[in-house]
């Protein structure tokens, strides 16, 4: 299933380098057996203006929405804290510098 977040004037976020904004509307995937507001809050807290469960959405809203839709998941990264190069989950030692990866969970988006 699927939430759909809006963004006030105020609520203006930055998630990994994105900005989540009045401009743009937030899809957050989620099971059935899952509450849609408790997933949202995850991920925004408070600082968000409506959530809609997929159903009452409508996309005709999207006109009022100029960066269109910005899909969400938690996802893990492997990092060099030295260089911050990207590694996989297989690497233990950073490519570039030797120094041992960091592992975190944090959200990602396409
Ligand atoms: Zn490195």
């Amino acid at each position: 299933m699927k939430m759909y977040v809006t963004f006030g004037q105020l609520h203006c976020h930055r998630v990994n380098g994105k900005t989540f904004d009045a401009d743009c509307v937030a899809v957050l995937e989620h099971q059935p057996s899952e509450d849609g507001r408790l997933i949202v809050n995850k991920y925004f807290g408070m600082k968000y203006c409506s959530a809609y469960e997929e159903g009452i959405w409508d996309d005709a809203d999207m006109k009022f929405y100029l960066r269109g839709y910005i899909n969400l998941r938690w996802a893990d990264f492997y990092l060099c804290p030295n260089c911050w190069q990207e590694a996989t989950a297989t690497e233990k030692l950073c490519a570039n510098c030797n120094f041992v990866l960091i592992h975190i969970r944090g959200v990602n988006y396409d």
